[in-house]
């Protein structure tokens, strides 16, 4: 650390806010007058005087927030960004506004927001506007000290911690938790978590908020990339509890030993202000109370740092709001000395470091001369060397400026050794961190290979995607075409049945007509049974004229004998009658003969008839045949046709079905893949998550790089939550 001997004073800000509705109801105004930087009380007593105090800046009641900041607290911060420790803690009676200007009515709103939430903002402002090789890093812790026991607000198992002291840290609390931030939000909900703790406990002991101390830390860490120099600055940010006396409240038991514990802080706290500035005292009882001890730095050592004197302008409170100027303008007086906690540029240590070297050169080979001489018992020789040390000293004296600058030396090597050490366990951890990056980076870039294949397979996946609907659109076009033929061809099976069955009608009206005509060959039958009749008949008579023959021969016979006979006489006679008979007998033959020619010529032009209109019909018929069989020929074609179209049919929508289920599986499997890249996003979504959160309320540090951008500020860390320690506070409360 560099040495500064610059000393400063305390700035003591003096803040009056206005009266409250009960003051207002119950009470008049303190008899004040205000002029620049100091007021004038006129107090009620008639022995008292009129006081008058001087401060570094007076707010009245019509101060906004803004202005109070600005005014006040900003130059802190300011100091605080450059490496310096900084302070700012309110003192006040319970009520006056502590609260108010430490941390503000709503953290979140713009107007009534305290010092705390703008410093942040400050801090944010100053990081997204640093040049880009200046790394940051911020933790913040907050704690409470109640009953003179340091309790943790945030981690709130950490209860009863004690105060160390170390060369590097300065004055610190152990085991308090320190948690890395890297944007405002998280910062915010750190103190609102903290808040939300105090609040826990105040419930438990209604007075226990304005008894108790709270005091917020925020360290901000630089390393410059470029010089490798570095630098940190602290900020204290203490909210005392009420100053107000213990003789005013009849107090008993805990209540009793909470305000004597109190007052033992408050009262260490005036002490070593009185001995801080009254000039003659060599101790300070830091060390009598935890909260004085705590401050130590903050009063009358490495540190710049404002007190906030805040007071009722309410007569009812005339005598706290005194003492309370009081305290302030003591405290005015304290003289810190504040210095820039940096460490070496590299550059500067190297210088350091060959100063060092060539000086111990130097002593090294004079040991050696004086050595030489002395084994040589050379008195004379001694006292030149001795002479040539002196000379060579006195020559060092001019350039060194003796043991002032050995010190340094020492000093530095010191320095330096720790440097090597820091660097040395720095050039690990970055080591560790090299490879955890590249671990990081491995696995990202395999992410990213992972997703690249991914992404390939489903563009490929898409392009054959497309293709089979493409395919199966024009499968489904031909599918069209074809029900559009096969439906076709339907209706001509169908206009084609129709036609069948219409000829079949035909035919069978044909059939009919046969039937009938078959019917008259029934009377045909019934006339060839009639011809044959006829014919026996005509065997019959035939037989009957071949028998009348036969008699007529007979006659003839007897005849011719009878005509032998009447050749005497008589057989003329008998001759004549035969011959009658005969003649009569020729004509019945003839007349016979001829019916019977009738008959069968009649028997002859039936059966050309029926013969003439039975080829008619054989003809028809065959012909219907003809068409009977075109036609089912025809059927069986258009069936043979319909049965092709059908399995036709049958293997497209087995086509269909398969590229279906095709289309289907490789839908799954893109949902597969898509799920598949899903998961590997979001792995590599946890993994930057991971990356980018895992410094959440934890203890790893999170680097911030000077002109980070807007990242840092609220909208980025919401998404981090929810808060552990938010959580468990909730578990405790009553
Ligand atoms: P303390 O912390 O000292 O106990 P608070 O800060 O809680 O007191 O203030 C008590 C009340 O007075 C709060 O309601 C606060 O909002 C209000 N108050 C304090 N100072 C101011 C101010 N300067 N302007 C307006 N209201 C104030």
């Amino acid at each position: 650390m560099s040495k500064s001997t610059q000393t400063s004073n305390i700035k003591v800000l003096c803040r009056f806010r206005p009266l409250n509705t009960y003051e207002r109801q119950s009470s008049e105004l303190i008899k004040i007058e205000f002029k620049n930087d100091s007021l004038t009380i006129f107090p009620t007593s008639e022995y008292s005087n009129p006081l008058t105090f001087t401060f570094d800046y007076i707010f009245t009641s019509e101060s906004t927030q803004q202005h109070v900041y600005t005014q006040a607290a900003k130059p802190i911060i300011e100091d605080v960004i450059q490496g310096f420790n900084g302070t700012i803690f309110a003192y006040g009676q319970t009520a006056s506004g502590k609260t108010h200007t430490m941390t503000g009515h709503d953290i979140y709103d713009p107007y009534t927001m305290g010092i705390i939430p703008r410093m942040i903002t400050t801090v944010f402002d100053t990081i997204e506007s640093a040049d880009d090789n200046i790394e940051f890093s911020l933790k913040v812790s907050y704690c409470e000290l109640y009953l003179e026991k340091i309790n943790d607000l945030i981690d709130i198992q950490k209860k009863n911690l004690k105060i160390r002291q170390d060369k590097t840290k300065g004055i610190y609390i152990a085991d308090l938790s320190e948690h890395y931030v890297s944007s405002d939000f998280e910062i915010y909900e750190l103190l609102k978590i903290g808040t939300e703790n105090r609040q826990v406990s105040c419930n438990k002991m209604n007075t226990r908020s304005s008894r108790s101390h709270t005091m917020f830390s925020l360290t901000i860490t630089q390393n410059n990339a470029l010089d490798l120099s570095a630098k940190v600055g602290r900020l204290y940010l203490v909210d005392l509890a009420g100053s107000e006396r213990v003789v005013k409240t009849n107090a008993e038991g805990l209540r009793l030993k909470e305000l004597k514990t109190i007052n033992k802080s408050l009262n260490t706290l005036g002490l070593v202000i009185n001995q801080l500035t009254d000039g003659k005292s060599s101790h300070i009882p830091y060390r009598d109370s935890k909260l004085t001890r705590i401050l130590q730095d903050s009063l009358g050592g490495n540190s710049k740092t404002a007190i906030f004197v805040t007071c009722s302008p309410a007569l009812i409170n005339e005598q706290e709001t005194i003492s309370t100027l009081r305290f302030g303008y003591r405290a005015k007086s304290i003289r810190n000395t504040p210095k820039v906690n940096r460490e070496l540029t590299m550059a500067e240590l190297k210088i350091k470091l060959a100063k060092v070297e060539e000086e111990l050169r130097r002593k090294a080979m004079k040991i050696n001369s004086l050595e030489m001489v002395l084994n040589k018992n050379d008195v004379v020789e001694c006292e030149k060397v001795v002479i040539t040390e002196q000379t060579e000293e006195s020559e060092d004296l001019k350039i060194t400026e003796t043991d002032d600058f050995l010190a340094d030396l020492e000093e530095a090597r010191f320095k330096l050794s720790v440097l090597v050490e820091d660097n040395f366990k720095y050039k690990s951890t970055s080591k560790d961190l090299k490879s955890n990056l590249t671990q990081l980076n491995d696995d990202n870039l395999n992410q990213a290979s992972l997703i690249s294949v991914l992404e390939m397979k489903i563009i490929s996946l898409e392009s054959s995607i497309y293709n089979k609907i493409e395919l199966a659109s024009k499968l489904s076009i031909e599918k069209e075409t074809l029900s559009a033929k096969v439906e076709e061809l339907q209706s001509k099976i169908l206009d084609l049945e129709q036609t069948y069955n219409e000829k079949l009608v035909e035919s069978e009206k044909l059939d009919f007509q046969i039937k009938m005509q078959y019917g008259d060959n029934e009377i045909l039958s019934e006339s060839t049974d009639l011809i044959d009749q006829l014919k026996a008949k005509l065997i019959n008579e035939q037989q009957k004229y071949k028998k009348n023959q036969a008699e007529v021969l007979n006659l003839q016979i007897r005849l011719n004998q009878a005509l032998q006979d009447m050749t005497k006489g008589r057989q003329n006679e008998e001759k004549d009658l035969l011959n009658r008979e005969l003649k009569a007998r020729n004509d019945k033959i003839l007349y016979l003969e001829n019916e019977l020619e009738s008959i069968i010529d009649n028997h002859r032009g039936v059966v050309a008839i029926l013969t003439e209109d039975e080829e008619t019909l054989k003809i028809k018929i065959e012909n219907l045949q003809e068409i009977l069989n075109d036609l089912t020929i025809m059927h069986k074609q258009l069936l043979t046709k319909q049965n092709s179209i059908n399995i036709e049919k049958q293997l497209n929508i087995r086509k269909i079905t398969k590229l279906n289920y095709k289309i289907g599986s490789l839908e799954n499997e893109l949902k597969e893949k898509k799920q598949e890249l899903d998961i590997a996003e979001a792995e590599a979504n946890k993994l930057f998550t991971d990356i980018t959160s895992q410094s959440i309320y934890n203890r790893i540090k999170v680097p911030i790089k000077g002109g980070g951008g807007k990242g840092l500020r609220s909208s980025m860390a919401k998404s981090i939550l929810p808060n552990p320690y938010r959580v468990y506070a909730s578990m405790i409360k009553p």
